[in-house]
Protein backbone atom coordinates (compact mmCIF):
# COMPACT_ATOMS: atom_id res chain seq x y z
CA UNK A 1 0.00 0.00 0.00
CA UNK A 2 1.31 3.59 -0.74
CA UNK A 3 0.89 6.16 2.36
CA UNK A 4 0.16 9.68 2.25
CA UNK A 5 2.42 12.16 4.01
CA UNK A 6 -0.11 14.03 5.95
CA UNK A 7 2.21 17.41 5.80
CA UNK A 8 2.80 17.44 1.96
CA UNK A 9 0.69 15.23 0.60
CA UNK A 10 2.96 12.96 -1.10
CA UNK A 11 2.49 8.90 -0.94
CA UNK A 12 5.92 8.52 0.19
CA UNK A 13 5.97 5.28 1.92
CA UNK A 14 5.14 1.73 1.02
CA UNK A 15 3.10 -0.78 3.50
CA UNK A 16 3.96 -4.33 3.76
CA UNK A 17 0.53 -5.97 3.36
CA UNK A 18 -0.13 -9.16 5.74
CA UNK A 19 -2.04 -11.87 3.85
CA UNK A 20 -4.86 -14.01 5.87
CA UNK A 21 -2.82 -16.50 5.56
CA UNK A 22 0.41 -14.53 7.28
CA UNK A 23 -2.57 -13.00 10.22
CA UNK A 24 -3.87 -16.72 10.62
CA UNK A 25 -0.20 -17.99 10.96
CA UNK A 26 0.53 -15.97 13.70
CA UNK A 27 -2.68 -16.25 15.46
CA UNK A 28 -1.67 -19.74 15.63
CA UNK A 29 1.71 -19.10 17.14
CA UNK A 30 0.24 -16.80 19.55
CA UNK A 31 -1.99 -19.51 20.84
CA UNK A 32 0.85 -22.01 21.02
CA UNK A 33 2.58 -19.40 23.31
CA UNK A 34 -0.43 -18.47 25.83
CA UNK A 35 -0.42 -21.19 27.97
CA UNK A 36 3.05 -20.36 29.10
CA UNK A 37 2.66 -16.50 28.84
CA UNK A 38 0.14 -17.09 31.43
CA UNK A 39 1.44 -19.69 33.90
CA UNK A 40 4.35 -17.62 33.75
CA UNK A 41 2.33 -15.48 36.29
CA UNK A 42 1.37 -11.97 36.94
CA UNK A 43 4.56 -10.70 38.02
CA UNK A 44 6.75 -11.77 35.07
CA UNK A 45 4.09 -10.03 33.04
CA UNK A 46 4.04 -6.81 34.39
CA UNK A 47 8.40 -7.16 34.35
CA UNK A 48 7.87 -8.36 30.38
CA UNK A 49 5.53 -4.56 29.78
CA UNK A 50 7.97 -2.59 32.56
CA UNK A 51 10.57 -3.54 29.93
CA UNK A 52 8.72 -2.57 27.27
CA UNK A 53 7.79 0.96 28.72
CA UNK A 54 12.01 1.34 29.13
CA UNK A 55 12.71 0.54 25.35
CA UNK A 56 10.04 2.99 24.17
CA UNK A 57 11.59 5.33 26.26
CA UNK A 58 15.22 4.64 25.40
CA UNK A 59 13.94 4.37 21.60
CA UNK A 60 11.83 7.43 21.91
CA UNK A 61 13.47 9.46 19.13
CA UNK A 62 12.89 6.49 16.75
CA UNK A 63 9.24 6.59 17.77
CA UNK A 64 8.84 10.42 17.23
CA UNK A 65 10.32 10.36 14.12
CA UNK A 66 7.82 8.42 12.37
CA UNK A 67 4.54 8.92 14.87
CA UNK A 68 5.15 12.49 13.73
CA UNK A 69 5.38 11.91 9.86
CA UNK A 70 2.05 9.63 10.29
CA UNK A 71 0.56 12.77 11.97
CA UNK A 72 1.82 15.70 11.02
CA UNK A 73 2.14 16.57 14.47
CA UNK A 74 5.32 17.15 16.58
CA UNK A 75 4.47 18.08 20.66
CA UNK A 76 1.31 15.97 20.27
CA UNK A 77 3.14 13.21 19.37
CA UNK A 78 5.59 13.58 21.62
CA UNK A 79 2.38 14.12 24.38
CA UNK A 80 1.35 10.45 22.49
CA UNK A 81 4.42 8.45 23.76
CA UNK A 82 4.47 9.87 26.96
CA UNK A 83 1.12 9.11 27.21
CA UNK A 84 2.03 5.11 26.28
CA UNK A 85 4.77 5.34 28.75
CA UNK A 86 2.31 6.43 31.41
CA UNK A 87 -0.26 3.73 30.54
CA UNK A 88 2.29 0.95 30.51
CA UNK A 89 3.40 2.08 33.79
CA UNK A 90 0.24 3.16 35.25
CA UNK A 91 -1.62 -0.51 33.77
CA UNK A 92 1.53 -2.56 35.96
CA UNK A 93 0.81 -0.62 38.98
CA UNK A 94 -2.22 -1.28 39.18
CA UNK A 95 -3.18 -5.29 38.42
CA UNK A 96 -2.34 -6.66 41.48
CA UNK A 97 -4.81 -4.19 43.34
CA UNK A 98 -7.62 -4.91 40.88
CA UNK A 99 -7.05 -8.98 40.88
CA UNK A 100 -7.88 -8.91 44.61
CA UNK A 101 -7.78 -11.64 46.74
CA UNK A 102 -8.31 -15.24 45.27
CA UNK A 103 -9.79 -16.79 49.00
CA UNK A 104 -12.18 -18.82 48.94
CA UNK A 105 -15.48 -17.46 50.30
CA UNK A 106 -18.72 -19.42 51.97
CA UNK A 107 -22.07 -19.44 49.75
CA UNK A 108 -24.70 -17.05 51.04
CA UNK A 109 -27.52 -19.29 49.28
CA UNK A 110 -26.04 -22.67 50.18
CA UNK A 111 -23.59 -22.49 53.04
CA UNK A 112 -22.08 -26.07 52.66
CA UNK A 113 -20.38 -24.78 49.13
CA UNK A 114 -17.32 -22.92 49.07
CA UNK A 115 -16.86 -20.95 46.04
CA UNK A 116 -13.48 -20.10 44.33
CA UNK A 117 -13.33 -17.51 41.99
CA UNK A 118 -11.02 -18.10 38.63
CA UNK A 119 -10.16 -15.67 35.93
CA UNK A 120 -9.27 -17.13 32.74
CA UNK A 121 -7.91 -15.39 30.22
CA UNK A 122 -8.93 -14.76 26.54
CA UNK A 123 -6.49 -16.65 24.31
CA UNK A 124 -5.64 -14.49 21.57
CA UNK A 125 -7.30 -11.03 21.09
CA UNK A 126 -7.43 -8.84 18.31
CA UNK A 127 -6.89 -4.99 18.55
CA UNK A 128 -7.98 -2.75 15.73
CA UNK A 129 -7.26 0.43 16.15
CA UNK A 130 -7.48 3.97 14.05
CA UNK A 131 -5.12 6.84 12.52
CA UNK A 132 -6.05 9.69 15.19
CA UNK A 133 -3.79 8.42 18.22
CA UNK A 134 -1.96 5.56 16.47
CA UNK A 135 0.58 4.49 19.11
CA UNK A 136 -1.75 5.56 21.94
CA UNK A 137 -4.69 3.53 20.10
CA UNK A 138 -2.66 0.70 19.27
CA UNK A 139 -1.72 0.13 22.99
CA UNK A 140 -4.29 0.89 25.20
CA UNK A 141 -5.80 -2.49 24.57
CA UNK A 142 -2.95 -4.18 23.93
CA UNK A 143 -1.12 -3.44 27.39
CA UNK A 144 -4.07 -4.46 29.57
CA UNK A 145 -4.99 -7.46 27.65
CA UNK A 146 -1.00 -8.85 27.96
CA UNK A 147 -1.29 -7.86 31.59
CA UNK A 148 -4.60 -10.19 31.78
CA UNK A 149 -2.43 -13.07 30.21
CA UNK A 150 -3.76 -12.84 26.63
CA UNK A 151 -1.85 -12.11 23.56
CA UNK A 152 -2.68 -9.65 21.37
CA UNK A 153 -3.00 -9.65 17.54
CA UNK A 154 -2.22 -6.04 17.08
CA UNK A 155 -3.60 -4.32 13.49
CA UNK A 156 -2.88 -0.73 13.84
CA UNK A 157 -4.49 1.80 10.58
CA UNK A 158 -2.95 1.45 7.39
CA UNK A 159 -3.05 5.18 7.25
CA UNK A 160 -0.27 5.82 10.02
CA UNK A 161 1.73 2.81 9.06
CA UNK A 162 5.00 4.31 10.06
CA UNK A 163 5.84 4.10 13.50
CA UNK A 164 4.82 0.21 13.36
CA UNK A 165 8.71 -0.49 12.52
CA UNK A 166 10.31 1.27 15.51
CA UNK A 167 7.61 0.07 17.85
CA UNK A 168 7.98 -4.07 16.82
CA UNK A 169 11.82 -3.53 16.92
CA UNK A 170 11.17 -2.41 20.68
CA UNK A 171 8.73 -5.32 21.07
CA UNK A 172 11.92 -7.78 19.37
CA UNK A 173 13.73 -6.01 22.07
CA UNK A 174 11.88 -6.82 25.51
CA UNK A 175 12.89 -11.15 26.06
CA UNK A 176 9.63 -13.04 24.91
CA UNK A 177 7.80 -10.22 24.04
CA UNK A 178 7.01 -10.70 20.69
CA UNK A 179 6.01 -14.11 21.18
CA UNK A 180 2.79 -12.74 22.44
CA UNK A 181 2.52 -9.95 21.13
CA UNK A 182 2.20 -9.88 17.33
CA UNK A 183 1.56 -6.70 14.85
CA UNK A 184 -0.48 -7.44 11.35
CA UNK A 185 0.14 -4.59 8.82
CA UNK A 186 -2.47 -3.66 6.28
CA UNK A 187 -6.35 -2.16 5.52
CA UNK A 188 -9.82 -3.99 6.19
CA UNK A 189 -9.04 -7.33 4.32
CA UNK A 190 -5.86 -7.76 7.37
CA UNK A 191 -8.37 -6.65 10.05
CA UNK A 192 -10.93 -9.17 8.42
CA UNK A 193 -8.29 -12.10 9.09
CA UNK A 194 -7.63 -10.60 12.84
CA UNK A 195 -11.20 -11.13 13.40
CA UNK A 196 -11.03 -14.22 12.07
CA UNK A 197 -7.91 -15.55 14.05
CA UNK A 198 -9.32 -14.05 17.78
CA UNK A 199 -10.78 -14.79 20.74
CA UNK A 200 -12.10 -11.68 21.66
CA UNK A 201 -11.95 -8.16 19.61
CA UNK A 202 -11.09 -4.98 21.07
CA UNK A 203 -11.85 -2.04 18.16
CA UNK A 204 -11.47 1.25 18.12
CA UNK A 205 -12.23 3.48 15.13
CA UNK A 206 -16.16 4.47 13.34
CA UNK A 207 -19.64 3.58 13.72
CA UNK A 208 -19.97 1.56 9.99
CA UNK A 209 -16.45 -0.63 10.30
CA UNK A 210 -17.67 -0.98 13.81
CA UNK A 211 -20.89 -2.46 13.00
CA UNK A 212 -19.34 -4.78 10.71
CA UNK A 213 -16.81 -6.09 12.80
CA UNK A 214 -19.56 -6.68 15.64
CA UNK A 215 -21.81 -8.58 13.10
CA UNK A 216 -18.71 -10.71 12.30
CA UNK A 217 -18.18 -11.24 15.54
CA UNK A 218 -21.51 -12.34 16.59
CA UNK A 219 -21.31 -14.53 13.76
CA UNK A 220 -18.18 -16.02 15.28
CA UNK A 221 -19.48 -15.83 18.73
CA UNK A 222 -16.92 -13.86 20.94
CA UNK A 223 -16.91 -10.62 22.25
CA UNK A 224 -16.58 -7.30 20.52
CA UNK A 225 -15.66 -4.55 22.50
CA UNK A 226 -16.22 -1.41 20.25
CA UNK A 227 -15.26 1.94 21.04
CA UNK A 228 -16.17 4.27 18.01
CA UNK A 229 -17.53 8.10 16.67
CA UNK A 230 -19.17 10.67 18.44
CA UNK A 231 -20.51 13.74 18.03
CA UNK A 232 -20.18 15.31 21.66
CA UNK A 233 -22.44 18.12 22.81
CA UNK A 234 -21.47 20.87 25.14
CA UNK A 235 -24.41 22.55 27.26
CA UNK A 236 -23.36 25.97 28.36
CA UNK A 237 -25.73 26.98 31.25
CA UNK A 238 -26.36 30.81 31.62
CA UNK A 239 -24.40 31.03 34.95
CA UNK A 240 -21.31 29.37 33.49
CA UNK A 241 -17.92 32.05 33.12
CA UNK A 242 -17.57 32.57 29.86
CA UNK A 243 -13.82 32.98 29.96
CA UNK A 244 -12.84 29.74 31.01
CA UNK A 245 -15.74 27.56 28.54
CA UNK A 246 -14.47 29.66 25.81
CA UNK A 247 -11.02 28.20 26.30
CA UNK A 248 -12.12 24.95 27.29
CA UNK A 249 -14.59 24.54 24.07
CA UNK A 250 -11.74 25.81 22.13
CA UNK A 251 -8.80 23.00 23.30
CA UNK A 252 -11.96 20.58 22.75
CA UNK A 253 -13.01 21.00 19.49
CA UNK A 254 -9.85 22.42 17.57
CA UNK A 255 -7.13 20.74 19.72
CA UNK A 256 -5.75 17.80 17.74
CA UNK A 257 -7.46 19.45 14.63
CA UNK A 258 -10.27 18.25 15.90
CA UNK A 259 -9.53 14.58 15.06
CA UNK A 260 -10.32 13.15 18.47
CA UNK A 261 -13.37 10.79 19.38
CA UNK A 262 -14.00 12.76 22.45
CA UNK A 263 -13.72 16.17 20.63
CA UNK A 264 -16.84 18.52 21.36
CA UNK A 265 -18.75 18.77 18.08
CA UNK A 266 -22.10 21.19 19.19
CA UNK A 267 -22.11 23.65 21.72
CA UNK A 268 -25.65 24.66 23.05
CA UNK A 269 -25.49 27.94 24.67
CA UNK A 270 -27.88 29.46 26.86
CA UNK A 271 -29.85 32.44 24.79
CA UNK A 272 -29.07 35.25 27.49
CA UNK A 273 -25.30 34.37 27.30
CA UNK A 274 -25.50 34.17 23.21
CA UNK A 275 -23.92 37.11 21.83
CA UNK A 276 -21.01 37.52 24.79
CA UNK A 277 -19.98 33.90 24.47
CA UNK A 278 -19.88 34.52 20.57
CA UNK A 279 -18.11 37.27 20.62
CA UNK A 280 -15.27 35.86 23.02
CA UNK A 281 -15.35 32.39 21.17
CA UNK A 282 -14.41 34.24 17.39
CA UNK A 283 -11.96 36.85 19.06
CA UNK A 284 -10.14 33.40 20.99
CA UNK A 285 -10.31 31.47 17.76
CA UNK A 286 -8.80 33.92 15.37
CA UNK A 287 -6.37 34.23 18.04
CA UNK A 288 -5.15 30.57 16.89
CA UNK A 289 -2.76 29.41 14.03
CA UNK A 290 -2.12 26.96 11.60
CA UNK A 291 1.25 25.12 12.38
CA UNK A 292 1.64 24.40 8.87
CA UNK A 293 5.31 25.94 9.12
CA UNK A 294 6.79 24.19 12.31
CA UNK A 295 9.42 26.93 12.47
CA UNK A 296 7.33 29.70 12.91
CA UNK A 297 4.99 27.76 15.63
CA UNK A 298 1.57 27.57 15.44
CA UNK A 299 -0.70 25.24 17.15
CA UNK A 300 -3.37 23.03 14.59
CA UNK A 301 -1.16 20.68 12.47
CA UNK A 302 -2.87 18.72 8.85
CA UNK A 303 -5.76 17.21 8.75
CA UNK A 304 -4.24 13.61 8.62
CA UNK A 305 -6.45 11.60 6.32
CA UNK A 306 -7.82 13.10 3.01
CA UNK A 307 -11.05 11.53 2.72
CA UNK A 308 -12.03 13.34 6.21
CA UNK A 309 -11.48 16.65 4.58
CA UNK A 310 -14.14 15.51 2.15
CA UNK A 311 -16.49 15.11 5.02
CA UNK A 312 -15.89 18.00 6.38
CA UNK A 313 -16.37 20.06 3.03
CA UNK A 314 -19.44 18.11 2.11
CA UNK A 315 -20.66 19.12 6.12
CA UNK A 316 -19.99 22.40 6.18
CA UNK A 317 -21.54 22.85 1.98
CA UNK A 318 -24.60 20.98 3.35
CA UNK A 319 -25.00 23.57 6.27
CA UNK A 320 -24.51 26.58 4.23
CA UNK A 321 -26.82 25.48 1.44
CA UNK A 322 -29.62 25.01 4.67
CA UNK A 323 -29.04 28.72 6.25
CA UNK A 324 -25.55 28.44 7.90
CA UNK A 325 -22.92 31.04 8.53
CA UNK A 326 -19.38 30.74 8.79
CA UNK A 327 -18.19 33.08 11.35
CA UNK A 328 -14.09 32.26 11.21
CA UNK A 329 -12.35 29.49 9.00
CA UNK A 330 -14.61 27.61 7.09
CA UNK A 331 -11.77 26.63 4.04
CA UNK A 332 -9.79 23.30 3.65
CA UNK A 333 -6.60 25.30 2.28
CA UNK A 334 -3.79 23.21 0.66
CA UNK A 335 -0.34 24.22 1.80
CA UNK A 336 2.48 22.77 0.04
CA UNK A 337 0.28 19.85 -0.59
CA UNK A 338 -1.06 19.15 3.04
CA UNK A 339 -4.70 19.98 4.24
CA UNK A 340 -5.56 22.24 6.74
CA UNK A 341 -8.30 23.97 7.96
CA UNK A 342 -8.44 26.57 10.74
CA UNK A 343 -10.95 26.26 13.70
CA UNK A 344 -14.39 26.86 11.76
CA UNK A 345 -17.40 28.74 13.87
CA UNK A 346 -20.71 28.40 12.62
CA UNK A 347 -23.86 29.57 13.50
CA UNK A 348 -27.39 29.64 12.06
CA UNK A 349 -27.27 25.52 12.93
CA UNK A 350 -30.19 23.11 13.38
CA UNK A 351 -30.60 19.36 13.20
CA UNK A 352 -31.75 19.10 9.61
CA UNK A 353 -27.76 19.82 8.80
CA UNK A 354 -25.04 16.86 8.39
CA UNK A 355 -22.52 19.37 10.57
CA UNK A 356 -25.21 18.75 13.72
CA UNK A 357 -25.87 15.03 13.57
CA UNK A 358 -22.84 13.42 11.43
CA UNK A 359 -19.26 13.26 13.15
CA UNK A 360 -17.11 15.81 11.60
CA UNK A 361 -13.80 15.14 12.85
CA UNK A 362 -11.75 18.60 12.11
CA UNK A 363 -12.00 21.59 14.17
CA UNK A 364 -15.37 22.77 13.45
CA UNK A 365 -17.84 24.53 15.71
CA UNK A 366 -21.43 25.21 15.26
CA UNK A 367 -23.09 27.15 18.07
CA UNK A 368 -26.54 27.07 18.83
CA UNK A 369 -28.85 29.11 21.05
CA UNK A 370 -31.13 27.59 23.73
CA UNK A 371 -34.20 28.88 25.84
CA UNK A 372 -34.32 26.81 28.85
CA UNK A 373 -32.27 23.57 30.15
CA UNK A 374 -35.35 21.16 28.81
CA UNK A 375 -34.69 22.17 25.65
CA UNK A 376 -30.75 22.03 25.87
CA UNK A 377 -30.73 18.29 27.02
CA UNK A 378 -33.74 17.38 24.62
CA UNK A 379 -30.94 18.84 21.43
CA UNK A 380 -27.98 17.45 23.13
CA UNK A 381 -29.98 13.86 23.13
CA UNK A 382 -31.00 14.20 19.68
CA UNK A 383 -28.37 11.93 18.61
CA UNK A 384 -27.27 8.89 17.10
CA UNK A 385 -24.13 9.32 19.32
CA UNK A 386 -23.14 8.70 23.11
CA UNK A 387 -19.65 8.62 23.35
CA UNK A 388 -18.88 11.86 25.66
CA UNK A 389 -20.48 15.34 26.42
CA UNK A 390 -19.50 18.77 28.80
CA UNK A 391 -21.74 21.01 31.00
CA UNK A 392 -20.19 24.29 31.75
CA UNK A 393 -22.35 26.17 34.67
CA UNK A 394 -21.55 27.78 37.81
CA UNK A 395 -24.01 26.10 40.32
CA UNK A 396 -22.12 22.74 40.18
CA UNK A 397 -25.48 20.67 41.63
CA UNK A 398 -27.19 21.99 38.59
CA UNK A 399 -24.67 21.35 36.09
CA UNK A 400 -24.44 17.54 37.66
CA UNK A 401 -28.06 17.10 37.38
CA UNK A 402 -28.27 18.34 33.41
CA UNK A 403 -25.52 15.94 33.26
CA UNK A 404 -27.15 13.10 34.57
CA UNK A 405 -29.93 13.49 32.27
CA UNK A 406 -27.26 13.44 28.92
CA UNK A 407 -27.13 9.62 26.83
CA UNK A 408 -23.48 9.50 26.92
CA UNK A 409 -20.95 7.64 28.91
CA UNK A 410 -18.61 10.23 29.72
CA UNK A 411 -19.91 14.26 31.00
CA UNK A 412 -17.09 16.47 31.39
CA UNK A 413 -18.41 19.19 33.83
CA UNK A 414 -16.73 22.65 33.66
CA UNK A 415 -14.16 21.31 31.36
CA UNK A 416 -13.89 19.20 28.12
CA UNK A 417 -12.75 15.93 27.05
CA UNK A 418 -11.67 15.01 30.33
CA UNK A 419 -12.14 11.11 29.11
CA UNK A 420 -8.47 11.74 27.46
CA UNK A 421 -6.96 12.99 30.60
CA UNK A 422 -9.03 10.55 33.35
CA UNK A 423 -8.18 6.80 33.41
CA UNK A 424 -9.25 5.88 36.29
CA UNK A 425 -13.25 6.43 35.74
CA UNK A 426 -14.94 3.41 34.53
CA UNK A 427 -17.51 4.72 31.58
CA UNK A 428 -19.93 2.85 28.70
CA UNK A 429 -20.09 4.39 25.35
CA UNK A 430 -23.91 4.66 24.89
CA UNK A 431 -26.22 4.72 21.49
CA UNK A 432 -23.79 3.54 18.63
CA UNK A 433 -20.62 5.33 19.80
CA UNK A 434 -19.66 1.64 21.18
CA UNK A 435 -20.76 -1.35 23.13
CA UNK A 436 -19.19 -3.69 25.68
CA UNK A 437 -17.44 -2.95 28.73
CA UNK A 438 -15.41 -0.05 29.90
CA UNK A 439 -11.91 0.70 28.19
CA UNK A 440 -11.17 2.95 31.38
CA UNK A 441 -10.72 2.22 34.92
CA UNK A 442 -11.21 -1.14 37.02
CA UNK A 443 -13.15 -3.23 33.71
CA UNK A 444 -10.44 -1.97 31.00
CA UNK A 445 -8.56 -4.44 32.36
CA UNK A 446 -10.97 -7.20 34.53
CA UNK A 447 -13.06 -7.42 31.11
CA UNK A 448 -10.15 -9.75 29.48
CA UNK A 449 -11.15 -12.45 31.62
CA UNK A 450 -13.70 -14.73 32.26
CA UNK A 451 -14.90 -15.37 34.96
CA UNK A 452 -14.61 -19.13 36.25
CA UNK A 453 -16.27 -20.36 39.10
CA UNK A 454 -15.04 -23.48 41.35
CA UNK A 455 -17.73 -24.39 43.55
CA UNK A 456 -17.07 -27.00 46.25
CA UNK A 457 -19.32 -28.73 48.31
CA UNK A 458 -17.78 -29.67 52.17
CA UNK A 459 -21.13 -30.86 53.02
CA UNK A 460 -22.29 -34.24 52.03
CA UNK A 461 -24.11 -34.29 48.28
CA UNK A 462 -27.52 -34.57 48.13
CA UNK A 463 -28.95 -37.26 46.58
CA UNK A 464 -32.21 -37.56 44.12
CA UNK A 465 -34.85 -37.90 46.99
CA UNK A 466 -34.95 -33.84 47.50
CA UNK A 467 -37.06 -34.27 44.51
CA UNK A 468 -39.72 -36.92 45.94
CA UNK A 469 -43.24 -35.35 45.39
CA UNK A 470 -44.81 -35.16 49.18
CA UNK A 471 -47.49 -37.44 49.69
P1 LIG B 1 -12.09 3.08 10.52
O1 LIG B 1 -13.29 2.43 11.10
O2 LIG B 1 -12.11 3.48 9.10
O3 LIG B 1 -10.81 2.13 10.68
C1 LIG B 1 -10.36 1.67 11.93
C2 LIG B 1 -9.55 0.40 11.77
O4 LIG B 1 -10.38 -0.64 11.26
C3 LIG B 1 -8.38 0.51 10.79
O5 LIG B 1 -7.28 -0.17 11.36
C4 LIG B 1 -8.90 -0.22 9.56
O6 LIG B 1 -7.89 -0.79 8.77
C5 LIG B 1 -9.74 -1.30 10.19
N1 LIG B 1 -10.81 -1.85 9.33
C6 LIG B 1 -11.50 -1.23 8.35
N2 LIG B 1 -12.46 -2.06 7.85
C7 LIG B 1 -12.37 -3.23 8.54
C8 LIG B 1 -13.09 -4.45 8.52
N3 LIG B 1 -14.11 -4.65 7.69
N4 LIG B 1 -12.73 -5.42 9.38
C9 LIG B 1 -11.72 -5.24 10.24
N5 LIG B 1 -10.98 -4.10 10.32
C10 LIG B 1 -11.32 -3.09 9.49
O7 LIG B 1 -11.79 4.32 11.48
P2 LIG B 1 -10.69 5.46 11.30
O8 LIG B 1 -11.11 6.37 10.19
O9 LIG B 1 -9.33 4.84 11.25
O10 LIG B 1 -10.78 6.22 12.69
C11 LIG B 1 -11.60 7.32 12.96
C12 LIG B 1 -12.78 6.88 13.78
O11 LIG B 1 -12.34 6.31 15.01
C13 LIG B 1 -13.67 8.04 14.17
O12 LIG B 1 -15.02 7.66 13.99
C14 LIG B 1 -13.38 8.23 15.65
O13 LIG B 1 -14.42 8.82 16.38
C15 LIG B 1 -13.12 6.83 16.08
N6 LIG B 1 -12.38 6.80 17.34
C16 LIG B 1 -13.03 6.37 18.47
C17 LIG B 1 -12.35 6.38 19.69
C18 LIG B 1 -13.04 5.93 20.96
O14 LIG B 1 -12.34 5.69 21.95
N7 LIG B 1 -14.35 5.82 21.00
C19 LIG B 1 -11.04 6.82 19.73
C20 LIG B 1 -10.43 7.25 18.56
C21 LIG B 1 -11.10 7.23 17.36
Amino acid sequence: MQIRNPRNGRYDYTLEVDSAEQVSHKASTLRANQKEWLTNGTDHRIEVLLKLAATIEEKKDELFDQLSIDTGRRKISHIEIEGVIGLIRGRCYSVKYLLGSEETRTSVTNPTVQIKQERVPYHVVGVISPWNFPMLLALIDTVPALLAGCTVLLKPSEVTPRFMDPLDDCIHQVPGLSDVLSIVRGGAESGKAVVDNSDAICFTGSVATGKKIGARCAERFIPAFLELGGKDPAIILADADIDITTDAVIRSCAGATGQACQSLERLYVHKDIYSQFLKVLTEKVNATTLNSDYEKGGTLGPLIFEKQADTIVAQLEDAISKGAKIHTGGQVENINGGLWLKPTIVTGVDHTMDLMTEETFGPVLPVMAFENVEEAIELANDSIYGLSASVFGANEEMACQVASQIDAGGISINDASLTNQVFDAEKNSFKESGLNGSRMGADGFLRFFRKKALLIQRGRASDIHTQDEEV
